[in-house]
């Protein structure tokens, strides 16, 4: 474990990037990050930026590549990222892994989760979000040991983007514009598979198999 990890996760939205991500961050005591959560975040505080993006945000479209690309410079070039981070989320094009790059980021490790497009189906209308602290649950798979509150004692709500009509326009976006980043990434030799499965401890295991062999 004493190695630095500068970590991708890939994976279709619902594919639990963010649950393996939280996993990691504390196993490696490095920040998972999650530009979805940040854009989350902007909208919530009615920012000038959480303004120009919302709209993208719920129809389930990607937000532009310059918009997402400078959020990610910002964030990098934090303190708390010098020993490794965990990308979750970015990049989700390929002129957004190019302009990573750029920019001089060396990356250890990218891993894709891989669930089937009818799973994710299942799996995003169960999915629960805490507004205030930002934990995920799931209500079959990961429920909250509170029921319908987080442990941080506020009201699960579901993402407005969670409704089944824009995750499908999100799996095509996932499809069209994201999975081409497994070529990407496989061509420089970085890229490791793994299967999601349906209990999420089943999903870490191979996660961290595949990070630590
Ligand atoms: P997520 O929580 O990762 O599913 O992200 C939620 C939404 O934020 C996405 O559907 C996009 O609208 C936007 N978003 C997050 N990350 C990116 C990215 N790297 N590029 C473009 N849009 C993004």
């Amino acid at each position: 474990m004493a190695r630095k990890l500068s970590l991708i996760l890939l994976g279709a939205p619902g594919a639990g990037k963010g649950t393996q991500a939280e996993l990691i961050s504390k196993r490696y005591s490095i920040p998972a990050i999650s530009t979805g959560a940040i854009i989350r975040e902007e909208i919530a505080s009615g920012s000038e930026l959480g303004e120009k993006v919302k709209e993208y945000t719920t129809k389930g479209m990607l937000v532009p590549d310059s918009v997402v690309i400078d959020i990610i410079k910002n964030r990098l070039a934090k303190d708390d990222c010098k020993n490794g981070f965990i990308l979750d989320g970015f990049p989700r094009t390929v002129p957004q892994a190019e302009a990573l790059d750029k920019m001089g980021v060396e990356i250890t490790d990218v891993i894709s989760i891989e669930v089937a497009d009818e799973d994710i189906m299942t799996r995003m209308s169960g999915r629960r979000v805490c507004k205030q602290c930002g934990l995920t649950f799931h209500t079959v798979y990961n429920p909250s040991p509170k029921g319908e509150f987080c442990i941080c004692g506020a009201e699960l709500t579901r993402r407005a983007d969670d409704d089944p009509e824009v995750v499908k326009s999100r799996l095509v976006t996932y499809h069209e514009q994201t999975e081409p980043l497994k070529e990407f990434y496989g061509k420089k030799g970085l890229l490791k598979i793994v299967v999601g499965q349906e209990k999420l401890e089943d999903t870490s295991a191979l996660t961290v198999k595949a990070l630590e062999g």
